[in-house]
């Protein structure tokens, strides 16, 4: 779901036109997917809200000041003044959003009701332990909720993020011997790539920055960006072409592979079109 303002409201989410929208005074980030990030840059100055996982990585990416980011622990609620010295406060419940690393949704709360702003949640009912989340729920007070319904259909059935590593896995036991190039986005699957490591004893292949950002994450250490020490390589998510993968064919036996649920219902393969 692409970021919006929240309606009658000074607050924006994922929402980096300020021009656009003067009323905004509050600015949220719920992850740091590119979609979410339009028109944030390294100059931007206003307050900004997030989870202290996306700021880490902001902070890195585009070089922040602090007194810029603000960070708000998940799972806690917290009074924000709606104007500098202002009385007028909204609460702002930050949950899970069991997404990518330090993903979260936004439990509005003020004059306005109570806003639910889910971002790219993957739904568990976890969520729901949560008790301010729980109580709104409970009592039926929600007034708006933002859903993103990109895949809100019957056609597109998910499996569980165990069962598609599973299906990851045995792919990978098929091909002992073959490259594996694994298409990644900038942000995500940290834990899936750690998970291959561990259970074929083999360093993955990543980019410098990749490197980088898995060291902030504190993930552990089956990476490396040193070609000749991997069979497992991650592969920008745009290099996935029937092209590229011919290519890497011609050097070794390659398997490529795409954990993502984007193609979720298309009708036809995501390379029917692009030519064999
Ligand atoms: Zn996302």
């Amino acid at each position: 779901m692409a970021g919006c303002v929240i309606d009658a409201t000074p607050i924006a989410v994922d929402f980096w036109k300020p021009t656009k929208a003067p009323q905004v005074r509050l600015f949220f980030l719920t992850h740091l997917h590119s979609d979410h990030i339009e028109g944030l840059t390294s100059s931007w100055r206003l307050p900004l809200y997030t989870s202290p996982i996306t700021a880490l990585l902001l902070k890195n990416k585009f070089k922040l000041p602090d007194s810029v980011v603000h960070e708000l622990e998940v799972g806690h609620s917290f009074l924000i003044p709606l104007d500098e010295g202002s009385n007028n406060t909204i609460t702002v419940t930050v949950i899970d959003a069991n997404h990518v690393p330090g993903a979260v949704m936004f439990l509005f709360q003020g004059y306005f009701g109570n806003i639910l702003y889910c971002g790219d949640m993957r739904w568990d009912p976890e969520m729901l332990e949560d008790p301010v989340l729980r109580d709104v729920v409970q009592q039926r007070a929600l007034d708006v909720l933002y859903l993103d319904n990109t895949y809100s259909a019957p056609y597109c059935q998910f499996p569980s993020r165990e069962e598609a590593k599973q299906q990851i896995f045995k792919i990978i036991d098929m091909y002992p011997d073959h490259e594996i190039k694994i298409g990644i986005n900038t942000l995500g699957r940290e834990k899936l790539l750690e998970d291959i490591a561990k259970r074929y004893g083999e360093r993955i292949l990543v980019s410098q920055e990749k490197y980088v950002q898995l060291q902030l994450l504190g993930c552990f250490d089956v990476f490396t960006t040193d070609p000749q020490q991997s069979r497992i390589h991650t592969v920008p998510m745009k290099q996935m072409q029937v092209s590229s993968h011919k290519k890497w064919n011609e050097k070794y036996q390659t398997i490529s592979i795409i954990p993502s649920a984007l193609y979720s219902g298309w009708k036809n393969g995501p390379y029917s079109s692009q030519k064999m």
